[in-house]
């Protein structure tokens, strides 16, 4: 009696982090101890932040070539950058500013900034 209903929907679930109880994988939190889900939660601020670190570091590294650009969608100043070499590293400065600051966007408008 006990182990059918622990295993009628074995397949939706997995084991909190935190107090071990069995939760829905789709839960945004544990119903027992209210600790967040890490594999819903985690999952989107990640590939953010990978997005985020990745263009800052492309823009240090290879901003000048405008590799950020060439990155973040937006290809026509990416070809500008690559042929006057960041605007002579005065653009690509002013970009990874912007960067810094969280105001870049790719070029569907999404911001590009660390979700802290
Ligand atoms: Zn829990």
């Amino acid at each position: 009696m006990e182990e059918t209903s622990n295993k009628i929907s074995d397949a939706n679930l997995m084991y909190c982090t935190d107090c071990g109880k069995a939760i829905s994988k789709n839960a945004e939190f544990c119903v027992n101890c209210g600790a967040p889900n890490p594999k819903k939660s985690n999952k989107n601020s990640q590939t953010t932040n990978n997005r985020f670190l990745s263009t800052i570091l492309l823009c240090w590294f290879l901003g000048i070539f405008g590799i950020h650009r060439f990155y973040t969608g937006h290809t026509t100043i990416g070809v500008i950058q690559l042929l006057t070499l960041g605007g002579c590293g005065i653009w690509t400065l002013i970009d990874f500013i912007i960067l810094l600051t969280g105001n870049f966007k790719d070029s569907n408008g999404n911001p590009i900034k660390a979700n802290m």
